[in-house]
């Protein structure tokens, strides 16, 4: 293997060794992992990125793995629909739960009620310490009213990226991250009721999960990261406006470093998603999503859009974040002021009509 670096760069064999056996299985996954695969094996990290590294002394041997996540992604998708109150969103629900208690993580239902409708948010708990959560909603949207064939607008979203690749990536995760090693205290948050706003169910607004859980919290947490429409097989992920500036700019020199070129450091859209409660209540807050998605509320959602390596780039992104020290977010929420947000609504709908135009 030739390690040939630009003279200003510095050479990590450790993160050689990792990147080696990475792109070993995305060589493995064929075709799916192109849009990830590097131009090249070498792995340049600029020196600052040397002095980010953690000390382990004994680095975990296993790795997050997309194979694995699209395993979690396949599963949720023998439920369909999965829209809040049915039975595919209680089954759903409950594979979660079991996945999250097997992996040693300690279970919790945050139950609500929200037009007539019983919710329930979904924890895994483990750790000590400064508490971050990260999150994905695990809802799907009723009514597929993006579909190009008016015809399909009341059948439900199969919801393959839009759903099941968050919580994909949070059920990989609860088996790599050990917040024991890490000093801090994760929950891992499937969200409900995030999908429905804007017709999908009648009377319903967006977001209602992370709502009730970001005006209920029991203790205030540093941070809080989504993921949210990541496993779009040609995936770009772009900073998203209504998000902790310097948690993305920490979370994409991650990115940067592990050669995901999908992870873009520019601004495009202004999203509605169950970052903003958190926000709202000033924690620090950002949201991973790819809303260049054509199949985005439509029934082409499916499980052939989405793939094990964009869901890795994902997943060891958020994974390399945390055992850098989560570089980017602020070490205490203590005198953190609610932020100013961007007129989100407004931004919002304009981005997605300019999302269906090109379209
Ligand atoms: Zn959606």
């Amino acid at each position: 293997m030739n390690f040939a670096e630009p003279a200003h760069n510095t050479m990590l064999s450790r993160t050689m060794s990792r990147r080696s056996a990475l792109l070993a299985m995305l060589a493995l996954l064929g075709g799916c992992a192109a849009p990830q695969t590097p131009a090249t094996v070498s792995i340049a990290l600029p020196t600052a990125a040397a002095t980010l590294s953690p000390p382990t002394a004994t680095p975990p041997p296993l790795h997050f793995s997309g194979d694995l996540a699209f395993v979690h992604a396949a599963a949720q998708m023998q439920w369909i629909p999965r829209h809040t109150g049915t039975e595919g969103w209680r089954a759903c629900g409950d594979y979660i739960l079991e996945q999250l208690a097997a992996q040693g993580w300690q279970i919790e239902e945050q139950p609500f009620e929200y037009q007539g409708f019983a919710c329930r948010n979904l924890l895994g708990k483990r750790g000590d310490g400064p508490l971050l959560i990260i999150g994905a909603h695990y809802d799907s949207r009723r009514r597929a009213d993006r579909d190009p064939d008016p015809a399909n607008h009341d059948l439900p979203v199969p919801a393959a990226n839009d759903g099941a690749s968050g919580v994909a990536v949070l059920l990989d995760l609860a088996r790599v991250l050990k917040p024991e090693i890490l000093g801090r205290t994760i929950w891992l948050v499937a969200f409900d009721a995030e999908d429905n706003g804007g017709g999908g169910i009648e009377g319903w607004d967006w977001i209602q999960g992370s709502t009730y859980m970001a005006e209920n919290l029991p203790r205030m947490p540093q941070g809080m990261l989504l993921a949210d429409m990541i496993g779009d097989a040609d995936q770009q992920i772009y900073y998203e406006a209504n998000s902790h500036a310097e948690m993305l700019r920490g979370v994409w020199q991650v990115a940067a470093d592990l050669s995901y070129p999908s992870f873009i450091p520019e601004y495009r859209y202004t999203m509605i998603d169950d970052h903003l409660p958190f926000a709202r209540q000033g924690i620090p807050a950002a949201d991973l999503i790819d809303f260049d998605y054509p199949y985005w509320h439509t029934v082409a959602d499916t499980l052939d859009k989405i793939s094990p390596a964009s869901l890795e780039a994902v997943g060891r992104t958020i994974e390399e974040w945390l055992a850098r020290g989560a570089p980017g977010m602020p070490p205490t929420t203590a005198g953190f002021a609610p932020r100013t947000l961007i007129d989100y609504r407004r931004a919002t709908f304009a981005a997605r009509r300019s999302a269906s135009l090109r379209h």
